[in-house]
């Protein structure tokens, strides 16, 4: 039986299962409040009503062991009802203990604010700390986003396909992971860090409706708000134009608000959009918070980013893509993209969507014309053979009858962080890694074996 359900035991025996959170003893009489991830009780150990085994054990269990209780549920006198536990109109008294598992002394106590302890030693010891209820809650709100997106678009016909994790680099601004072949020495997969093409790719396959909870991998500089691997919620849709695929995340993100989080409220429905020249000039930045009440902590306020330039110079001097090398500009800068004129004013279809001063998502109309993508290819420098070694496969693809397409992925681990009132990412993803990219518990990454890399052909160069 669950803790939480003890409430609806009372004058019953029952078994119970958990981790004992706090003990207090007083003399003839101790507690323990029992946890498990329903609740925690309150459990009163008497030795005249406990059989004889488990009388010694009073004195030796502590916090974190792992027992079994079998007990009575009584309900609480008025005057002793606590408010503050979820099962506080009873509390059970214990009739015997059975010792499932010792624990030794947790290196922090559970009870502790999460924010007063170091994060290092939070990740070094993960398990305890995904012990705290509040920890377990975001896990268990994450799970349940998920399982919404996927119920939501399996009604509308997408289907949930996952793609190759050792694949090739995808241009998406970030530097690659690299994974060595042994079969192939010298030769190197590249960590996606997006689906991208493969996405696009299921498109030219005839699939129409796509999605994924993807995870993606992006060799960055350490942010606050980056991991090294993150998920995005990816999808991509044939025959469509960038009001339908706005429109679908718009309904999906209010269906998933309104049932899962209603003590949340939403700005502003229909999602303002704001232009990217008009968000530059009024924020000063292109993921502008636009709450009216930054207080308010259940305010979303989310907003639509668009009409974004489809390049931007580099510090060198040279076009670089703004978003996604893969967009097409909006139908009137079409014609510019072709004759390559104007290159700085030609507008994408990108569109962001940003919440409370987050970006949360990106996505676009792609270039579905193998001969604008080339030319788009171009323009960011790439040349002749290169563009064939790099994106022939993407270029025959488009040039085998693919459809119209476009999509959108959604950053769910900054969402979640916003829907879960979090600071950080970390807080809504069960085992991250450090700001520099570090996992304390498994410590990793680490060095191989000599051997290791022998048969892969490596060699290491002391710096
Ligand atoms: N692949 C893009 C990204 O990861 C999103 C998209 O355009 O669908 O940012």
């Amino acid at each position: 039986m669950s803790i939480l359900d003890t409430i609806n035991h009372i004058g019953e025996e029952i078994t119970i299962e958990g981790w004992i959170d706090t003990k207090r003893d007083h003399g003839k009489i101790s507690f323990i409040d029992l946890r498990d991830r329903t609740a925690k009780v309150q459990v009163v150990l008497v030795p005249a009503s406990l059989d004889e085994a488990s009388q010694s054990l009073i004195v030796e269990i502590r916090p974190e062991w792992v027992i079994r209780i079998r007990g009575l549920v009584k309900a609480r006198p008025e005057r002793l009802i606590n408010t503050d536990l979820a099962t506080g109109t009873v509390e059970i008294e214990a009739l015997s203990i059975e010792v499932l598992n010792t624990a030794i002394t947790p290196v922090f106590p559970l009870d502790q604010d999460k924010n007063e302890i170091s994060e290092e030693l939070r990740l070094q010891y993960r398990y305890l700390d995904l012990r705290r209820s509040s920890m377990y809650k975001n896990l268990a709100n994450r799970h349940k986003v998920t399982q919404f997106i996927r119920n939501f678009l399996d009604k509308e016909g997408f289907l949930e396909i996952e793609t190759p994790i050792l694949t090739k680099s995808t241009p998406e601004g970030a530097r690659d992971f690299v994974v060595p072949s042994r079969h192939q020495p010298g030769s190197f997969y590249a960590l996606p860090q997006s689906p991208q093409q493969y996405k696009q790719l299921l498109m030219a396959s005839g699939i129409e409706k796509y999605f994924q909870i993807a995870r993606c991998f992006r060799d960055e500089d350490t942010r606050k708000d980056r991991q090294p691997e993150f998920t995005q919620l990816d999808l991509e849709i044939s025959f469509v134009e960038a009001e339908d695929v706005i429109a679908l995340n718009e309904k999906l993100l209010i269906d998933l608000v309104t049932q899962l989080y209603p003590e949340k409220k939403i700005q502003t429905i229909p999602f303002p959009r704001i232009s990217y020249a008009e968000a530059m000039e009024k924020y000063g930045n292109d993921r502008p918070d636009i709450r009216e009440d930054k207080e308010d902590t259940n305010i979303l306020a989310f907003c639509w980013i668009i009409d974004f330039p489809q390049f931007e110079k580099t510090e060198q001097g040279n076009w670089t893509f703004s978003h996604n090398p893969f967009s097409a500009p909006k139908p009137e800068y079409r014609e510019q993209l072709l004759e390559k004129k104007d290159i700085g004013n030609i507008i994408s279809t990108q569109y962001d969507i940003v919440l409370n001063g987050f970006e949360i998502g990106g996505g676009s109309i792609r270039n579905h014309n193998p001969e604008a993508l080339r030319i788009v290819l171009e323009i960011l420098g790439y040349k002749g053979e290169i563009v064939d070694q790099a994106f022939g496969h993407m270029l025959t693809a488009l040039a085998s009858g693919t459809p119209p397409h476009g999509g959108i992925a959604w950053g769910l681990d900054r969402l979640l962080t916003v829907l879960q009132n979090e600071s950080s990412i970390r807080e809504v993803i069960a085992f991250p890694k450090t700001g520099d990219g570090r996992d304390p518990m498994m410590q990793s990454p680490n060095p191989i074996q000599i051997d290791q890399l022998l048969e892969l052909g490596l060699g290491l160069q002391k710096k």
